[in-house]
């Protein structure tokens, strides 16, 4: 049994541990990868689009100086060409003039092939100004954006030419790369540690779960689930204690059963052993104590067969193994005659029974069945009724066809916390065991096995020192006609039942 609930130690690939962990590291590393591949694949492309829209700019406002304020535009032009680290060329008909800040490109040497093919686009292109890129095959920081601009209004024949990187710097690669890896690490950090946090969180309650369980099975009942995290484990803990609780009633009604049964069992063959020592011993040449003898030993076998047919009965209701011989027959005839039955017999016995029929109704039903039903609920109450020895049975029509049987005591009633175990086979309540009241605890589990068979509500309404009333209820059916094949008591008794 433990071998399969034991807590493995290895790393257990199946783990709610593992798997919390593996998904949050797999995850941490795809955030990972697709921040490197940003900055790998995309990065060049979003510089080069935000460079050609800086390169605009820049060359708007060179435009302007250019037109507006000649007289400052050298000094304009060379702080522009530092600051932004690009090349700027101004062409007017007359001369050239060149305003160089480009650190970054170190193949300075092809600025002039660069500027002779915008040259050419631009003469060739309607629009007032172009750019173009020169991929550098030996190295990306020498790739760069080339711009060209008619400028000086619409007299004028000036070309502004505009050479930029189109790679950012090595020392923003670096601290591109610096930050990325930072980031990188306090992801997989992170990431680590809400793996750990969160598996810990969800694992421990289900391994502690899981130990409860494992003391419950070694029968430990005392063993309390504790679920504390989560409204699912919370949930799953409430369950287990209270299948916890009903393992241990369970088993405390099997010892009693066991018990119970032993009892009732060893007590007869005692009595039996007993008499017949007796017959051989003692009486066995006196005729008449012999006799006697003997009666006690049969109705001791009579006992123990009682017992066994119901032990038998509980087993076959309950496996549903029972064929029930239904017919159409008046429930108040039937319940009249248990009580002519236990009339004769009580009236011994100082009971005082009333019987209170309701007029005839007819039910569909094992009649046999539903009379030890009946016989079940009045021997019950002649057992429990102690000094109040009054009973009454009642037959009464409840709302639309429906008809019911009650037997009210007024003895021992049942405690409240007890009175839905009543039903259970082998029950006995407490009160009873105290008092030694002969009985196996079947006969209600036989009741409550016909009464579902007959699809019938059944019930007990008792309060512990005041007394009981058993009942069951059927659907009433109409009288069956004459012709119609029902057993009446005439015919059951011409028939010898
Ligand atoms: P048994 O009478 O053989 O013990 P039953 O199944 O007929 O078994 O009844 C189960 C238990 O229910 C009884 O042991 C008794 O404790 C309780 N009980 C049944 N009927 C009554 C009653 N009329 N008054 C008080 N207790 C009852």
């Amino acid at each position: 049994m433990a071998e399969y609930i034991r807590i493995d130690k290895k790393v257990d690939t199946g783990s709610i541990k593992t798997a919390t962990l593996v998904s949050f590291v797999v995850f941490a590393l795809v955030l990972i990868a697709f921040l490197w591949s940003l900055m790998y694949f995309f990065m060049n492309t979003y510089y080069e689009t935000l460079r050609t829209q800086e390169v605009i700019r820049t060359a708007n406002s060179i435009e302007t100086q250019y037109n507006q304020h000649a007289d400052e535009f050298d000094r304009f032009a060379v702080q522009t060409a530092g600051a932004n680290g690009i090349y700027i060329r101004i062409d007017s008909e007359t001369e050239s003039h060149v305003y160089d800040g480009t650190s970054a490109i170190h193949e300075t040497g092809t600025f002039g092939r660069d500027i002779q093919m915008i040259a050419d686009k631009l003469r060739n292109s309607p629009l007032e100004s172009v750019t173009a890129t020169r991929m550098s095959s030996t190295s990306d920081e020498n790739s760069r954006l080339i711009y060209a601009a008619h400028i000086g209004g619409t007299s004028s024949t000036s070309t502004l030419y505009i050479i930029a990187p189109l790679y950012p710097d090595p020392v923003t690669i670096r601290i591109v790369k610096n930050m990325l890896m930072y980031i990188s690490l306090i992801v997989l950090t992170v990431a680590l540690m809400l793996a750990f946090a969160l598996s810990g969180r969800l694992a421990n309650p289900i391994e502690n779960l899981t130990k409860s369980a494992t003391e419950l099975s070694k029968g430990n009942y005392n063993v309390k689930f504790d679920g504390a995290g989560f409204t699912e484990t919370k949930e799953l803990a409430r369950a287990l204690n209270k299948a916890s609780y009903e393992m241990e009633k369970t088993d405390f009604y099997q010892r009693e059963i066991i018990a119970n049964v032993s009892h009732d069992l060893k007590t007869p063959l005692t009595m039996i052993r007993s008499y017949a020592e007796k017959i051989i011993d003692i009486s066995g040449d006196n005729p008449e104590k012999r006799n006697s003898d003997l009666h006690i030993i049969i109705s001791e076998t009579e006992r123990l067969n009682r017992l066994v047919t119901d032990m038998m009965s509980v087993s076959n209701l309950q496996s549903n193994n029972v064929e029930l011989h239904k017919e159409t027959f008046d429930l108040v005839e039937a319940a009249e005659d248990v009580y002519e039955s236990f009339k004769v017999l009580s009236s011994s016995e100082g009971f005082e029974m009333h019987f209170h029929p309701c007029k005839s109704t007819y039910v569909v039903g094992d009649r046999s069945r539903i009379m030890q039903v009946m016989t079940n609920f009045v021997s019950n109450a002649v057992k429990y009724s102690g000094d109040n020895k009054f009973i009454d049975i009642q037959v009464v029509r409840t709302g639309t066809k429906k008809v019911a049987f009650h037997c009210i005591d007024h003895g021992m009633g049942i405690p409240s916390d007890e009175i839905g175990h009543v039903w259970d086979k082998y029950y006995r309540t407490s009160a009873n065991h105290e008092r030694g009241i002969e009985g196996t605890g079947l006969g209600l589990a036989i009741v409550k096995g016909i009464l579902n068979l007959h699809s019938a509500k059944y019930g007990v309404n008792s309060e512990e020192g005041k007394g009981s009333d058993f009942w069951f209820e059927m659907d009433s059916v109409k009288k069956p006609s004459p012709r119609s094949k029902t057993n009446t008591k005439e015919e059951r008794s011409s028939s010898g039942e």
